[in-house]
């Protein structure tokens, strides 16, 4: 993935453990993201790149990285915050 990628991704960790990833130069702007999330995380800066300016908001429930066309932004839960996985009934 690196050699495709013109500049390092932008990573900001929430205060709940959660990380929020954006690709600046994938990003167009269109504001989907803002729009879909439900707690007001996102929006755009000067450039009009997506931001994360909100990051203590952020449920990780990865609305953002569902809705968005180009891939620009991604969502890694904290480790603990994923749900168990279950062993399979035999
Ligand atoms: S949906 Fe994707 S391309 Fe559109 S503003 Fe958000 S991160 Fe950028
Ligand atoms: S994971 Fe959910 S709450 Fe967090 S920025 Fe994305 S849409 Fe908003």
């Amino acid at each position: 993935m690196k050699k495709f990628l013109l500049q390092e991704p932008v990573q900001v960790e929430t205060p709940a453990g959660h990380r929020i990833t954006t690709i600046r130069h994938f990003c167009k702007g269109c504001r989907i993201c803002v729009a879909f999330c439900p707690k007001q995380v996102l929006g755009l800066d000067d450039r009009f790149k997506v931001a994360a300016l909100h990051p203590e908001r952020c449920i990780a429930c990865r609305m953002c990285e569902l809705r968005c066309p180009d891939l620009a932004i991604y969502v890694t839960r904290k480790p603990a915050a994923r749900a168990p996985v279950e062993a399979a009934p035999r």
